[in-house]
């Protein structure tokens, strides 16, 4: 008979009690390093007791209102991303799929005010994660979300990642904007060329359509800044953000500037659930942490120091780890051993990872890390290595 939960997770035999700081704790008391931060989004760790207060105190007053009224913590947490980043307005919302639709809505919609109704489609690229909706999938591109769900949405075009000279060859009369993660996450984590980054965007001026990114898993300080994007000195039109924005409780963000926000009039465009006094609370709590003096540095001082210690891992484990890519706290091994093998591998010796693309080990700890958290994950992923290494050296017997 089937499960009550539907089918649709391959979920490990673990279920977690409670967590504190980088750890999870499970009904047996059991203890694990957490450096996947349920997929880069617990970013302040668990228990933070900054985030846990601001929800609990918010709970207490209100949870939900609507967007028929003002919401001052929205209003608020609008501003600050205003003051912090090239956005003049925010809209709030629940996924990283709803901001991602959203954001080709206001793409769309940008270029009808423009007399322009013709420039629908999206240009994204290979490797590419948007999410689940039925036209994210699309946007994704890639067969595995697609198969079983019919005729892929009208609108995406995808091109080789990193390849400027493809996107000029995919632009045409009917192009709306580019769809980008400045950090590919669920493709293996492989970062934009931050060059490719700044010729997007002389591209893009030059042809009079729009540069959005996809920041839901770079983006709220993943990346060592505040979204991955401002390494490369770019301005983009619109940023999706979502997992890392609320610290574990579900929220989500499209950023624009003025041009773009403009299209989405009353009407236009909405959601019951976003922007809630409860969710923005929560994003208060959240940015409070992360704009801390020196709190994006200190992301920086550890991700450099872990990345060091990962090309360690490689230099001494090269039969199992080929190599390490990414930025910041969101950083990839390449696998030699299937990548599954080797999260199961890391969870049964008490690290949390998550597998992406091209057979790449994610790691994505909360941001709140330390040394002390690199250092034992560090340890852990050597014994999974000489592990793994033992086992293939077996089986070749
Ligand atoms: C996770 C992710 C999404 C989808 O977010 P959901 O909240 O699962 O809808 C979209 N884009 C990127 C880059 C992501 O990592």
């Amino acid at each position: 008979m089937i499960s009550a939960l539907m089918p649709n997770y391959n979920r490990a035999n673990v279920s977690f009690e409670h967590g504190q700081g980088a750890y999870l704790f499970d009904e047996a008391g059991r203890r694990y390093l957490d450096f996947g931060a349920g997929i880069a989004t617990s970013s302040l760790g668990h228990g933070h007791p900054h985030l846990v207060k601001a929800i609990a105190e918010q709970a207490a007053k209100v949870i939900h209102v609507s967007n028929l009224y003002r919401v001052k913590q929205a209003e608020r947490l609008a501003a600050r991303f205003v003051e912090t980043s090239f956005a003049d307005s925010v809209f709030f919302c629940n996924s990283g799929a709803e901001a991602n639709e959203g954001l080709v809505k206001a793409m769309r919609k940008t270029h009808a005010d423009a007399s322009h109704p013709e420039r629908t489609r999206v240009i994204c690229f290979e490797g590419a994660f948007h999410g689940r909706t039925l036209a994210m999938i699309s946007a994704t591109g890639n067969p595995k979300y697609l198969a079983g769900f019919g005729k892929p949405v009208e609108g995406f075009d995808h091109v080789a990642f990193n390849d400027i000279e493809a996107v000029r060859g995919a632009i045409g009369p009917e192009t709306a904007g580019v769809l980008v993660e400045p950090v590919q996450g669920e493709g293996g984590v492989r970062p934009a060329d931050l060059q490719f980054l700044r010729d997007l965007r002389a591209l893009c001026d030059e042809t009079g359509i729009l540069l959005g990114f996809d920041e839901v898993q770079s983006g709220m300080g993943r990346s060592g800044k505040l979204f991955a994007h401002e390494w490369a000195l770019v301005t983009p039109d619109v940023v999706s953000l979502a997992k890392g924005i609320g610290g574990g409780f579900p929220m989500a963000a499209v950023l624009a500037k003025e041009k773009v926000a403009k299209a989405l009039v009353p009407g236009s465009h909405g959601t019951t659930f976003g922007g809630g006094p409860l969710a923005c609370a929560a994003g208060n709590a959240v940015l409070d942490v992360i704009l801390a003096d020196g709190f994006l540095d200190q992301i920086q001082e550890t991700a450099a120091y872990l990345r060091a210690g990962l090309e360690a891992l490689v230099a001494a484990h090269g039969d199992v780890f080929t190599g390490v890519r990414g930025m910041g706290l969101l950083l990839g091994l390449k696998c030699t051993p299937p990548n599954g093998d080797v999260q199961n591998a890391a969870l049964a010796h008490g690290l949390l990872t998550v597998a992406a693309g091209d057979n790449v080990l994610r790691l994505a700890p909360p941001l709140i890390i330390g040394q002390a958290e690199c250092d034992e994950a560090l340890e852990l992923l050597g014994e999974v290595a000489e592990q793994m290494a033992a086992k293939t050296e077996a089986a070749a017997k």
